[in-house]
């Protein structure tokens, strides 16, 4: 995969032209959002640019170490700020996302405002509208690994410091589980190689992203394993809820459910799970949905529970209980399962 050098040139130009930039992942962020939009920061920073990063919602306790995580301007907890930025910014830089809708609030401003877009991302279809400027690309493990590619081919290696290459391999290892899915081209392997090369402490990352948790998030893991967990017995499926008076019950703290959907997965003979979580009673339930092979959850998704993602790898909402939700799965996947 090469970086085409037209749209190098465009991204130029474009961030020549710039001198306050915004950069701005999806809600609900993850290890690649927050890894890119800090990667980034760290390298715009290092080439001088006046750069800030603006978020939807609270960013997971376990990526605040990353260097820049200080300067987030969380928009859910401070609009007029998010909005200010949002206005004094002359470019934007969206990463790890593909529809506007993925920012939730934030989106309505972005979308008034004339500022000039560029994105960088790897879901498939993306809204080709979202951006002047797109760098869209399936076959990346993250966008922290197309993030790098870029930085690579604009020939900013000098000023990829270790801090950026702390975010960037964040990404690379949160979005593969560990390199144990979505990592099979070697040069995945040879990014995380000049990465290391920057001189950072992996085992300290691993040990920040993975081995930080709350006593309370453990607790909760362990009583959806034991309490929550349903096999449906012959699709090769299993599914988790949980409530929103549990996630109360256990205090719950955005992150702690990340990585939940991927336990069924470890039962023999599963290739298909789904995490239902009840985010607001009785009005509003969050799902992720993981598959093996060429099981397409984001088609599911996007036709049952208006979301989307990757094949392997998809989310989507309802806007109801939490029952309705799992009823709703239990009487639509079958048939999409027989249909593949
Ligand atoms: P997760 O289950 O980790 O929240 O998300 C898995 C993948 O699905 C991510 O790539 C994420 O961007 C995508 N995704 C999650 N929720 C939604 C959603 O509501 N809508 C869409 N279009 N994609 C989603
Ligand atoms: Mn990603």
């Amino acid at each position: 995969m090469e970086i085409n050098k037209g749209q190098l040139d465009t991204f130029r130009k474009m961030i020549e032209n710039a001198s306050s930039i915004a950069l701005i992942p999806h809600k609900n962020t993850d290890g690649d959002a927050i890894g890119s939009v800090l990667g980034w920061w760290n390298l715009l920073k290092n080439k001088g640019y006046d750069a800030s990063v603006i978020v939807p919602d609270e960013v997971p306790a376990n990526l605040l170490w990353m260097k820049g995580a200080g300067e987030i301007i969380v928009y859910e907890n401070n609009q007029l700020t998010g909005e200010r930025k949002l206005r004094e910014a002359d470019l934007f830089i969206l990463l790890d996302f593909n529809d506007m809708e993925r920012c939730g609030d934030m989106a309505g401003v972005i979308k008034t405002l004339k500022t000039p877009r560029i994105l960088i991302d790897h879901h498939p279809d993306p809204d080709t509208r979202i951006a002047g400027l797109l760098f869209s690309e399936t076959e990346v493990s993250s966008t922290c690994e197309l993030s790098f590619l870029i930085a690579e081919a604009l020939q900013w290696e000098d000023k990829l410091d270790i801090y950026a290459a702390e975010c960037f391999y964040s990404g690379v290892i949160t979005d593969t589980g560990s390199l144990s899915y979505n990592s099979s081209d070697p040069r995945t392997y040879r990014i995380v190689g000049e990465l290391v090369a920057k001189g950072i402490d992996k085992d300290k990352i691993h040990k920040e992203l993975f081995q930080s948790n709350s006593l309370e998030r453990m607790r909760l893991l362990g009583h959806v394993l034991a309490n929550n967990l349903e096999v449906m017995d012959n699709l090769a499926t299993a599914y988790i809820t949980i409530s929103k008076d549990e996630l109360d019950k256990y205090q719950y703290r955005p992150g702690d459910t990340e990585g939940f959907v991927n336990y069924p997965l470890a039962i023999k003979g599963v290739d298909i799970s789904a995490l239902f979580t009840e985010k607001e009673k009785d009005k509003f339930v969050k799902i992720s949905f993981r598959s093996r092979s060429n099981i397409p959850v984001n088609k599911y998704s996007e036709a049952f529970f208006s979301g989307g993602g990757h094949l392997n790898a998809a989310g989507g909402e309802w806007k109801g209980t939490l029952d309705e939700a799992v009823q709703r799965f239990r009487n639509t996947f079958p048939e999409f399962l027989s249909r593949l």
